[in-house]
């Protein structure tokens, strides 16, 4: 089945750039984004069920020491008084009570676990997407509801795993055989991104941590 256009740019000059034994994976030569065609995905139930059986609780201590050293990251840019947004926080809600103890203010949504339909009426000074934007199946209009959210000058926070850098490594790579991944981001592509909702930049802060400000 041909792909007709990119999920990130909408360009339809695209390429077949790997393929395993789940899928085929394409490639935009417009922005770079690496994606897998919208009619090779696993259904919702199947996406839900896989979320369940890696579900992370609060007690987990890994996890929470992840996320405590991504939250002290993204602490280091935020102003006192501050008010976030947690897009996609998973079963837990680990980051809101990460947030908490340092008394900032975070609410969770996720489509799965926490539909909090409360935070469509809010404003925040921060919005974080920590593992989720490579999950999205529509990515820019997902991004499109929550941009409005943003109080000006507010941040977007973005965590996911940049792609490697040669096709080699690609096609090694561990992170796109889970198959809830799919689409991975370049540089290139953040910076389409970040042209494409006219945010004033996109700066890396952390390993694979993503800082965009609205203007
Ligand atoms: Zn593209």
């Amino acid at each position: 089945m041909p792909v007709s256009s990119c999920p990130l740019c909408g360009e339809n000059q695209i390429n077949e750039y790997s393929k395993d034994i789940i899928r085929l994976y394409h490639r935009c030569l417009s922005c770079h984004l690496i994606f897998v065609s919208r009619d090779e995905l696993i259904t919702l139930d199947e996406e839900k069920k896989r979320y369940d059986a890696h579900e992370n609780n609060l007690e987990d201590q890994g996890y929470r020491f992840y996320l405590e050293n991504i939250f002290s990251i993204i602490q280091s840019h935020l102003s006192p008084g501050d008010r976030g947004l947690d897009f996609g926080c998973g079963h837990s809600k680990m980051i809101e009570d990460i947030a908490a103890q340092h008394n900032i203010l975070i609410d969770s949504f996720d489509l799965f676990y926490h539909p909090n339909e409360k935070i469509w009426n809010e404003k925040y000074d921060f919005i974080i997407l920590s593992e989720v934007i490579e999950h999205l199946r529509s990515p820019v209009e997902e991004l499109q509801r929550i941009q409005p959210l943003l109080n000006e000058n507010g941040k977007i926070f973005i965590k996911t795993k940049l792609l490697p850098k040669t096709k080699l490594e690609f096609d090694q790579w561990f992170y796109k055989r889970d198959k809830t991944h799919i689409q991975f981001f370049s540089r290139e592509a953040f910076d389409k991104l970040s042209e494409k909702f006219q945010f004033e930049s996109s700066v890396e802060i952390g390993e694979d941590l993503f800082l965009f400000k609205a203007k």
